[in-house]
């Protein structure tokens, strides 16, 4: 199929970008990797009657150590995080995590903010923003806000930001000496999306784990975090019984939509498997 007819506009700067939000509303969509858009353009799940390509704002580009935070902007590609040495110092979890992104050719072009702004509950970056309790940087009429990750995912593909604002970094806390990360996927094949995720991290004193952050995807409308089984988590060392009993809160606490081919009670005992893994990475 191809896609239904559309003006296109390609502005300079972020204030031309929110007049044209303010001016044609939903008849409006934003263009940055295309790597979705495209798709759903041409599958006329989507029929904007305008395009605006984001591709040409400087502003949106880079990645840069600010402070005690990794600023991501969010035409980032996925390519540039991966291939990211300053990704690599201070948040290491993003490079390892990169490569489970679809393949080469989509990383090339996909952004950070695209995937952060669909929210795809089975997408990598959301996931570790909540792993790694990261914040998103959206710009409106009344200026820039800033909405924690664990607050900007709403439900299925939606999240708090405005019709009228726009996705323009993220902020991630730089890895502090003694942090732990980790991440496992199950997927068919290499590239595909995750089965099931999980993206997690926590600080190790000796071998006891605080401020345990275990965020899945694939298993909920939205990137989801155990909650409960962080909290059994917190001030454990991960050795086997710690990690027998975190298993079994999890599968206790997780309740998995299915998707086309996987139950809810294979989600659980996947999701089961990864925490196993993942925790007995942490313990060596
Ligand atoms: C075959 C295939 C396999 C894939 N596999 C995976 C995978 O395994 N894991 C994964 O995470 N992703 C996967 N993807 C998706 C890919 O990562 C996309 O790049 C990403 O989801 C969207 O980024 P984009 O820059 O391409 O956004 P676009 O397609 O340009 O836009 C996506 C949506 O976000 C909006 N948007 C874009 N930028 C902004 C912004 N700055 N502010 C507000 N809204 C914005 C757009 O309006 C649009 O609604 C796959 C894609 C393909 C085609």
């Amino acid at each position: 199929m191809k896609a239904a007819a559309f003006d296109y506009i390609k502005p300079d700067t972020v204030g031309q970008v929110l007049a044209l939000l303010r001016q044609h509303g939903d008849d409006a969509r934003l263009l940055a990797g295309g790597q979705t858009l495209m798709a759903t353009l041409n599958m006329r799940l989507s029929e904007p009657a305008l395009i605006i390509d984001i591709t040409g704002l400087a502003a949106l580009r880079g990645i840069e150590l600010r402070g005690d935070v990794l600023r991501i902007g969010a035409l980032a590609t996925h390519t540039q995080i991966e291939e990211s040495e300053l990704v690599a110092r201070h948040a290491p979890l993003l490079t390892e995590a990169a490569p489970h992104i679809a393949h080469r050719a989509i990383r090339n072009s996909g952004t950070w903010g695209g995937s952060i702004a669909y929210a795809d509950p089975a997408a990598e970056w959301p996931a570790c923003l909540l792993a790694l309790g990261g914040t998103v940087v959206v710009q409106g009429p009344a200026g820039e806000r800033r909405i924690a990750g664990d607050d900007f995912f709403t439900g299925l593909y939606s999240t708090a930001l405005q019709p009228d604002e726009i996705v323009v970094a993220s902020e991630i806390p730089v890895a502090r000496p003694g942090q732990w990360h980790g991440i496992a996927e199950l997927a068919r094949r290499h590239g595909d999306y995750a089965i099931v995720g999980l993206a997690a991290s926590a600080q190790r004193q000796g071998a006891v784990l605080s401020a345990v952050r275990l965020a899945f995807m694939g298993v909920a409308a939205m990137p989801w975090r155990a909650r409960r089984t962080e909290a059994l988590l917190e001030g454990k060392t991960a050795d086997e019984s710690s990690i027998a009993l975190a298993v079994a809160s999890l599968r206790a606490e997780i309740d998995p939509l299915p998707d086309l081919t996987n139950t809810p009670e294979t989600k659980r005992h996947l999701a089961g498997v990864l925490l196993q893994r993942l925790l007995a990475s942490a313990r060596a």
